[in-house]
């Protein structure tokens, strides 16, 4: 059992951390916070003081951090994470932030001779707490042999998409479909509404048809014909607008950056910025149904 660091232990890393307590880790957490480390220290892991308490025994050093402004902060300059690793320690960001952020870090981690995979995520709170993450991994072949238990504990599925960064690119390509393929499917149910057909009719014919995808029928946006989804509960998250749109605005960076033609993707952005504006962002990403349609109030 291995002597693991966490920082960053809120909605998704509070869990995460506990997850890996019950695997019979030794975990200790920092987080910004005081509640969050409580929560921990109630878990059965143990809250550090500073960073380079954290660091002290650690291993293996996991974050789980907003953004990547966050992350560079943590891990960069005289007393981030890479300087006060102990030689061999194995460094897991689980944050979802931007390539090149990810890509710079791990550059340093590898100078300074330590293990550095990118390890964002899907699965939202719920497959924190129940420990069936998707796990999408970039990095150098050993750390990701190191990290691979590490994340078994955390989640169901752990995916290595190749080099430093590529698990970062994997999450915006990924989530870029789905903010599309959501709005795509909204507008057919919109459409089909003011053009009378059941919305029921809509489902069963789509999901056996051309138009099947994971928004449809496993997250229908309208309530009723998957039980389960956010629609059922007036869009209480689930994957909030605001989570959308971060991804969407990382997956647009990404392409200005490599001059690559997301027209779409740019669409989406567009319209969960105008559904964020419109004081939407709290409620789950497929209330972008509702905003399409004009009603905002229910
Ligand atoms: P969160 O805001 O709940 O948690 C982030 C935590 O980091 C907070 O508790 C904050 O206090 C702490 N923190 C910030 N700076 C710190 C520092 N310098 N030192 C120590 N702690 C610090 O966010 P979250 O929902 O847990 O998301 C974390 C990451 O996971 C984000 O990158 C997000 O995009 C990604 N993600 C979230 C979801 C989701 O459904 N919430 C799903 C997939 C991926």
């Amino acid at each position: 059992m291995a002597k693991i660091g966490f920082v960053g232990l809120g909605n998704m890393g509070g869990p995460m951390a506990a997850n890996l307590v019950k695997a019979g880790h030794t975990v200790t957490g920092l987080d910004l916070d005081d509640g969050a480390k409580a929560r921990l220290a109630d878990a059965g892991g143990r809250a550090a003081g500073s960073l380079i308490e954290l660091m002290g025994e650690a291993e293996i050093v996991i974050t789980m951090l907003p953004a990547g402004s966050h992350v560079r902060s943590v891990y960069m300059g005289g007393e981030g994470v890479i300087a006060l690793a102990r030689p061999e320690t194995l460094l897991i960001d689980c944050s979802t932030i931007d390539v090149q952020t990810s890509r710079t870090v791990a550059a340093e981690a590898e100078q300074a001779g330590l293990f550095m995979i990118d390890a964002p995520v899907s699965g939202g709170v719920g497959g924190a707490e129940a420990g069936t993450l998707t796990f999408m991994v970039g990095g150098p072949e050993p750390a990701f042999e190191r990290a691979k238990p590490i994340l078994d504990a955390m989640g169901k599925t752990v995916v290595h998409a190749g080099g430093p960064g590529n698990g970062q690119a994997a999450k915006i390509c990924n989530n870029m479909v789905l903010g599309i393929s959501m709005i795509a499917v909204s507008e057919a149910f919109n459409l089909a509404d003011q053009l009378g057909l059941d919305r029921q009719a809509l489902f069963d014919i789509s999901s056996k048809a051309s138009g099947q995808c994971w928004s449809l029928t496993t997250y229908c946006p309208v309530p009723g014909p998957v039980p389960t989804s956010p629609a059922n509960r007036d869009y209480a998250p689930g994957f909030t607008g605001a989570m959308m749109l971060k991804d969407l605005n990382l997956a647009q960076d990404a392409a200005r950056t490599t001059g690559t033609a997301t027209p779409l993707g740019a669409g989406a952005q567009q319209i969960y910025t105008l559904l964020a504006n419109e004081g939407l962002a709290a409620r789950d990403f497929s209330a972008v149904i509702e905003f399409l349609r004009g009603n905002k109030s229910d």
